[in-house]
């Protein structure tokens, strides 16, 4: 661990106020709340419970942990919560059940859940006549502002500029009513109920500001309205915290984060310290002077000016590509030569890019020549359609309440049950006031529906039922599971339905992993009470939401993600694919005005690399089915002329050979290896 400079140093020892600390990237702010953590137990003799740290990602709360247990015996840090906002207001909810409007076993509902529940209801209730796409995007946005804000349904309406809009006002109070029919929360709730909880209940508020006698935030640009009062309310007004951030690496505007929170602090909190850093402990002067040029054409809140002493380091390379298929050969090509010729672990590359759909034929080329990578914050593992599926039949068995979960499996695998059923089952289940699941067992069922009709639900009810109970305590659950799915026929359907034959063997490949996962958790969990599948399967659902990315065992890979997924990582040698209009900047951001938000996000990416940065651009993208030319990205004319290195430009070091030919001949010796292995 490094040691930290007089002014990191200031910042980890105050303690006797409220403390920001601004300053840009690489400048150790990540550094300061893992020693903080550990200054504030060892030498302020906070036990490790009443501390709360509060990072960005999953992944980030997972590291901070580990580094804090670097720093001092285990003991010291048990009970010491770190955790990301969403987990922590998870907790806050399980603790504070009986406050909330919720009960025991409440479930959560992700993005998708959400989105079918919203189409369901427009459907039922006619609003739109039709289950457009694009009407359920709006009405989740809709929703999802309005709740970051704080903004009750009974309030919405006022905020309304177009009286068309008036349709998601409604459709916000149809769908919060029915969250908490079915028990549930959806992911904004486990912030905006905390908070509401909270700012309603003094005698809690007291309780909790107590509890928690030191709060600490990463990345506190990116916080949101929700987000800034759950703090305030937490740490009371004497405001016992630590937070850190960038202005200028505040990338989530379009999920409500508002960077205006850090100018709000000092009005919130008059005795607010603020403490700068100016010091880049993580790059080249070359990368630093690019990054900061980039980010001068923003207007800014606060002015920093980072320097580093890793001298000067390599010009930025710009690779121009004939199109997208060349671009991510020639990514592939380079960093194959690259590693070959200095000796490097592949883990030390990151490939970022704007958008997810980048990544497919980047992945196809890396294939192609044997390169290990890890993608994160594409596709999660829990999105994918399977792993829904089952995670949908255990959901509904732990919570029959679950209507969501209900109406994802009925007909999975078909069971022959149309639209005007389910309606009607609907409709049945509201006048009974009870659950999608009861009504299939229910004595009165039979009238409203058709005989065969009946006998499927009422077949399908009484096989959900039934693992219900066996489930329950069951010492030995993955089997029990397993056998489950097997009786539905879910699996045949898989083999039914899958166009290759890999795509097959993907799916269950994907079901096998989670088994495994379901019973590796299962081994791993300390206490009998977190033992149980119940538990287990809460788990799981929360990391499918937070994390969005697998956990990969084997780290020596080449990373590749979007450059929100970038926040807060570093790396040796960088790649940022795509530097072209529409692309980056975005082109919904061109459309919407919010290029500042994109040259933020530039200066992130930008702000990733340790070493050696490199750009690439395509003159023609596949787009629509065609070709297109493409025009290059602003950002690039932005960068210092000075400091880039163009292909046209591009002197070859004398010992430096064509990375086509290296990665070439790389490829024929892998080939080679293999032959000799299968021989
Ligand atoms: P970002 O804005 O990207 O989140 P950050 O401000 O959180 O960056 P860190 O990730 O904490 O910065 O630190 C960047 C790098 O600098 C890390 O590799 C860290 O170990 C190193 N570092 C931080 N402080 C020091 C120091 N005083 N001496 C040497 N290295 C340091
Ligand atoms: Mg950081």
């Amino acid at each position: 661990m490094s040691k930290l400079n007089p002014k990191q140093q200031e910042a980890m020892t105050y303690v006797s106020g409220p403390l920001l600390v601004l300053a840009g990237a690489g400048s150790g702010k990540t550094s300061v709340i893992t020693q903080k953590i550990a200054y504030l137990i060892e030498q302020c003799n906070i036990p490790a419970e009443r501390i709360t740290a509060v990072t960005f990602t999953n992944k980030a709360a997972r590291e901070m942990k580990a580094r804090v247990s670097s720093l001092m015996p285990k003991e010291k840090t048990r009970g010491l919560t770190v955790s990301t906002f969403h987990q922590f207001g998870l907790q806050f909810l399980r603790y504070e059940l009986l406050h909330t409007p919720l009960k025991g076993n409440f479930s959560i509902m992700d993005a998708d859940d959400s989105k079918r529940l919203l189409m369901e209801l427009m459907m039922r209730d006619n609003l739109s006549g039709a289950e457009s796409r694009e009407l359920v995007g709006k009405a989740i946005k809709f929703i999802s502002d309005w709740k970051n804000d704080l903004i009750e349904p009974d309030k919405a309406m006022e905020t309304l500029d177009d009286p068309e809009d008036m349709i998601f006002a409604n459709l916000y109070a149809l769908y919060e009513r029915n969250l908490r029919a079915y028990n549930a929360v959806d992911f904004d709730d486990l912030i905006v109920l905390p908070a509401k909880i909270l700012s309603e209940n003094q005698q809690l508020r007291d309780k909790w500001q107590n509890r928690i006698r030191y709060l600490l935030v990463d990345e506190y640009q990116d916080t949101n309205t929700a987000q800034y009062e759950l703090i305030k309310l937490i740490v009371g007004p004497t405001g016992k915290f630590t937070v850190v951030g960038d202005d200028d690496q505040s990338i989530y505007a379009w999920r409500g984060a508002r960077p205006e929170n850090m100018a709000l602090l000092k009005e919130d909190f008059p005795k607010l310290k603020v403490i700068k850093l100016e010091q880049n402990y993580r790059s080249t002067n070359r990368i630093l002077n690019a990054a900061n040029t980039v980010i001068m054409n923003n207007e800014h809140l606060f002015e920093k000016a980072l320097w580093s002493d890793k001298g000067q380091g390599e010009k930025i390379r710009i690779i121009n590509c004939r199109n997208d298929d060349d671009e991510a050969e020639r990514v592939a090509k380079e960093i194959v030569a690259h590693k070959l010729r200095n000796g490097n672990e592949w883990e030390q590359y990151a490939v970022l890019y704007r958008s997810n759909f980048q990544a497919r034929m980047l992945e196809a080329q890396l294939r192609q020549f044997q390169v290990p990578y890890k993608l994160s914050g594409g596709q999660s593992f829990f999105a994918r359609s399977e792993i829904k599926d089952v995670m949908g039949y255990l959901r509904l068995i732990l919570n029959p309440e679950d209507d969501s979960a209900f109406l994802r499996i009925v007909n999975t695998p078909k069971r022959g049950l149309g639209p005007a059923t389910l309606e009607k089952l609907g409709l049945f289940s509201q006048e009974h006031s009870i659950s999608l699941l009861a009504s299939c067992t229910h004595g009165g069922l039979p009238h409203v529906l058709p005989s065969k009709a009946y006998s499927t639900l009422k077949e399908f009810g009484d096989f959900i039922e039934h693992y219900t109970r066996e489930l329950d305590q069951h010492p030995d659950p993955v089997p029990l599971v397993r056998q489950m799915i097997d009786e539905t026929g879910y699996i045949d359907f898989v083999r039914s339905d899958s166009k290759t034959p890999q795509q097959e063997k993907g799916r269950l490949d994907n079901i096998e992993v989670l088994y495994t996962s379901i019973q590796a958790l299962i081994n791993r969990a300390e206490d009998d009470d977190d033992k149980t599948i119940d538990a287990v399967i809460r788990k799981l659902v929360l990391l499918d939401m937070l994390e969005q990315q697998q956990e990969e065992e084997n780290t020596n890979k080449v990373n590749l993600m979007t450059l929100h997924a970038a926040k807060g990582l570093e790396f040796d040698f960088v790649y940022i694919m795509g530097l072209e209009e529409e692309l980056l900047p975005h082109r919904n951001s061109i459309i919407a005005e919010t290029i500042e938000e994109e040259r933020r996000l530039m200066y992130v990416g930008i702000t990733r690399a340790r070493r050696e940065l490199t750009l690439t651009l395509a003159a023609q993208r596949r787009g629509g089915g065609q070709m297109r030319t493409t025009t290059q990205s602003r950002f690039l004319e932005e960068l210092p002329e000075e400091h880039l290195d163009w292909p046209a430009n591009a002197k070859k070091k004398k010992a430096e050979r064509d990375p086509t030919v290296v990665a070439n001949e790389y490829m024929s010796n892998i080939k080679a290896l293999l032959k000799k292995k299968n021989m």
